[in-house]
């Protein structure tokens, strides 16, 4: 089958004229927002979109906004070219999809400005992150004020004030009428339901599953970090889940031991474990013990590399 690489804007008002001459021709437009180095879990989210909407606009753009200055902003993996074939690969005759990659979107006509490092932390405390530390001037940003606070936001103090406020500008920017996200990133994906729904943006949020490894290993641009014995050991994590998932259903109710049963396992494999929490699926608030869906999420640490993953348990009440 022949395969055409998909057309690349890097203009934020070219991105939005295009959307509205789609929109103005009656079409639905789709969006995949990613930071690139595509995976099968990516793709997943891209043919989803496609079967959604007529045009599907997958933005690949390394947000600086969502890592703090001590995180793996520079050396976050990307492959642009290798992108581009991996979505011609994806699209079928007619189907259309178009790549938003701007270079920098806190950047406001090349003015650089005064760092703004009076950070928006609740509680006076400092909250930056690398858009901050590039002294772009750019000082608005959107929160999920409770969401953001568990989970990865522990460890990852200006990560979801990133995301919502990155997400929002490509809202802005593209204008779609359904986004895709994956629920391999749990939180981020509830946030950004419940930050749709309470600003009122117009555009359906929808859910993708994991897309694994054959192994197990839940896909992810930096698991080509890990080194191949790395990669063995962090197949702990997609095991713990599935077996604690096992326990639950042969009737484990007790969150202390599921929980437990996980960590050994983790740490059994020497990997280090940031969090693993057992919440509930909607409120993203820890649970004693499973009488309703909940979510069992995971962050652990092989090496240099910080792998996150997680499995749902529905149960009927
Ligand atoms: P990222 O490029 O890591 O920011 O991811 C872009 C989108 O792809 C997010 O909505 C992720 O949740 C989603 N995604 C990443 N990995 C996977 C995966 N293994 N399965 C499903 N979706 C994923």
């Amino acid at each position: 089958m022949e395969t055409r690489e998909p057309e690349v804007i890097r203009d934020k008002e070219a991105m939005r004229r295009w959307s509205r001459s789609m929109r103005s021709q009656g079409k639905t437009i789709g969006l995949v927002p990613t930071m690139g180095f595509l995976h099968d879990g990516h793709l997943s989210l891209v043919r989803q979109s496609l079967t959604l909407s007529d045009v599907t606009v997958v933005s690949i753009y390394v947000n600086p906004g969502q890592f703090s200055p001590t995180e793996d902003l520079s050396t976050y993996p990307s492959d642009f070219s290798g992108d581009l074939a991996k979505l011609a690969a994806v699209s079928s005759s007619g189907s259309v999809i178009v790549v938003f990659n701007p270079k920098n979107l806190y950047d406001y006509d090349g003015v650089r400005n005064e760092k703004t490092n009076s950070g928006g932390g609740s509680g006076g405390g400092k909250v930056v992150s690398c858009v901050e530390e590039g002294g772009l001037g750019h000082e608005t940003w959107v929160r999920v004020e409770r969401l953001e606070k568990g989970l990865c936001g522990k460890s990852r103090p200006v990560f979801f004030r990133g995301v919502a406020t990155i997400v929002t500008k490509l809202f802005n920017i593209v204008e779609p009428d359904v986004a895709m996200f994956g629920k391999k990133d749990y939180q981020q994906w509830r946030l950004i339901k419940r930050m749709v729904r309470d600003l009122d943006f117009g555009i359906e949020i929808v859910g993708s599953d994991i897309a694994r490894e054959k192994d197990g290993l839940a896909m992810s641009s930096r698991n080509v970090h890990l080194s191949a014995e790395e990669r063995q050991r962090a197949l702990s994590i997609s095991r713990s889940l599935a077996m604690a998932k096992d326990s639950a259903q042969q009737g484990q109710t007790s969150c202390k031991e599921l929980k437990d049963m996980i960590i050994s396992e983790i740490v059994g494999a020497a990997g280090r474990i940031d969090y693993v929490e057992i919440v509930d699926q909607e409120t993203l608030e820890g649970v004693e013990q499973i009488e309703s869906g909940v979510v069992i999420c995971v962050a652990a640490w092989f090496g240099t590399v910080r792998l996150i993953d997680n499995i749902e348990i529905n149960v009927a009440v």
